[in-house]
């Protein structure tokens, strides 16, 4: 997506272990413009799928999320990383995070994901692939149809799409970083 490539050229900022920060317009400040833009042209990748939910995780995937939701008329559901003491009834999956090397729980309530739902999944970032698998499992329990997942940047050189579509899921990305070595950002053209 042209005006997302741009931009990260002119306002990404590069950090050592291969992470690209964003905060400017995706995930701190946010552009709601160009968050609107990234939400139309999700949508229009996936045109022809039937989708009755949009799923994230917190918290940097709510914003496409949320716009995708209304641009659609959809609910918007997001995986919680912390669990409510008034959630009962719940799925829960553990997701190692690489950006804060550790493992977290995520869970949704059973009430939100069943077995009638047909979810796209969004967020800002695919990169090992790690939060992708947890929602795979989180649906698998909730025995869910998950038609695919969208991703605002994706890092290649992290290989996260292969987990993704090994597991027979459909991937969609809008910029696609092929290296961040040397702290230079090359992106797929
Ligand atoms: P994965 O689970 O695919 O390994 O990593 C995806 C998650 O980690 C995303 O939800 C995102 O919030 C965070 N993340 C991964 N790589 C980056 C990065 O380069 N920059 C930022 N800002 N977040 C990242």
């Amino acid at each position: 997506m042209r005006a997302l490539i741009e931009r990260i050229k002119r306002e990404g900022k590069c950090f050592e272990g291969g992470i690209l920060k964003v905060d400017k317009f995706i995930n701190h400040q946010m552009d709601p413009n160009l968050m609107k833009q990234i939400s139309v042209e999700l949508i229009r990748r996936y045109a022809s799928t039937e989708i009755n939910k949009i799923i994230t995780v917190e918290a940097s995937g709510i914003a496409p999320a949320i716009m995708m939701g209304f641009l659609l008329d959809l609910p918007v559901v997001f995986a919680k990383k912390k669990k409510p003491s008034t959630m009962e009834n719940m799925l829960s999956t553990t997701v190692f995070s690489f950006t804060k090397q550790r493992e977290y729980h995520v869970v949704i309530s059973k009430e939100y994901l069943t077995k009638d739902d047909k979810v796209l999944f969004v967020d800002d970032f695919l990169a090992y692939g790690n939060a992708a698998k947890g929602i795979i499992d989180l649906c698998r329990q909730a025995g869910c149809e998950l038609v695919g997942m969208g991703f605002i940047i994706e890092k290649a050189f992290q290989h996260g799409r292969e987990a993704i579509e090994k597991e027979g899921v459909r991937c969609e990305s809008l910029a696609i970083i092929e290296s961040l070595d040397n702290c230079e950002i090359k992106i797929r053209e």
